[in-house]
């Protein structure tokens, strides 16, 4: 079933997002929740679903006024696909955040992540 309020997929009859009970089949164009996760990530991620054409929506979701409140300028990224590419959206994501080795131990890993696959071979196997 499909939230038409939080774009989500459920199993269930209700939400378990916002608890709505008008619950709907789901359609080909509906716009999906993936996942939400920091900018890093969510330009990562919008890259490969680029390179895969896959069409997404990307929506910040912490307004000016909760940066205020938190302090904090750090902002959460959504991201939407059509369901009819929901599951590969899902198995992109899932593979590029369950990448091994990655902690999440803060923002000062920006130059680790290298999302452009460049054909120089640098040979380190050994
Ligand atoms: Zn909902």
């Amino acid at each position: 079933m499909y939230c038409e309020r939080c774009h989500r997929l459920t199993e269930e009859e209700v939400c378990p997002e916002c608890g709505k009970r008008s619950l709907r089949p789901v359609k080909e164009d509906d716009p999906c929740f993936v996942l939400s996760t920091g900018q890093i990530w969510a330009d990562m991620i919008c890259d490969v679903l680029n390179q895969n054409g896959i069409p997404f929506l990307k929506q910040g979701r912490m307004g000016a006024g909760m940066a205020m409140l938190t302090g904090i300028p750090l902002e959460t990224y959504s991201l939407y696909v059509p369901y009819s590419h929901f599951e590969q959206a899902k198995e992109i994501a899932d593979s590029l955040i369950a990448e091994p080795g990655s902690e999440e131990d803060g923002a000062t890993e920006e130059e680790a992540f290298e999302p452009d696959e460049e054909a120089e071979e640098e040979e380190e196997e050994e």
